[in-house]
Order: C-alpha cells, then structure tokens, then sequence
C-alpha cells in the first residue's frame, strides 16, 4: 500500500468516526455501532504502522478495496476461509 492510499483510508476512518460520534451526541448509536467505532479506532492506531494492511497470518497484502471499506480488517479472505 502506498502513501496515498494510506492517507484515503486514515480520512475514511476519521470521517466515519466524527459520524459516530455525532450520533453518540445525540444519543443515537447502537451497539453494533459503538463496536465498529472501537474497532475504527484501534485501526486508525494502526494506519501509519507497516503491518498495516496486511494479513496478521499469512503476511499477504489485503485488498485496497476491502481494506477501504473494511479498514479494521486483519485477516485475509483466504486465511479467514480457511480458519
Ligand atoms: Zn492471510
């Protein structure tokens, strides 16, 4: 993963966040959402590291695009598939 694609995932996990907390605000956040929130976080801690965006398991890079809109995600397709 390159710089630029770096910086467009940190921003998507931080404008997703300020959503949450709006709606934390307003007393409008479910569970499942406090859940993603704090997975968000842990993986805007994670971003700017190495390991970022790779497989925790097989070491193999994640797929931009899942990464984009999963970026809490540490496992791979086929890792997963095969646990
Ligand atoms: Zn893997």
């Amino acid at each position: 993963m390159n710089k630029s694609q770096r910086q467009r995932i940190k921003r998507r996990i931080e404008a997703q966040l300020t959503c949450f907390e709006r709606q934390a605000r307003q007393g409008q956040l479910s569970r499942g959402d406090l859940l993603r929130s704090f997975r968000l976080r842990s993986a805007l801690a994670r971003v700017d590291s190495e390991s970022f965006g790779r497989c925790l398991r097989c070491e193999q890079p994640l797929n931009f695009d899942l990464l984009q809109n999963h970026p809490e995600r540490m496992i791979c397709g086929e890792c997963l598939n095969r646990s």
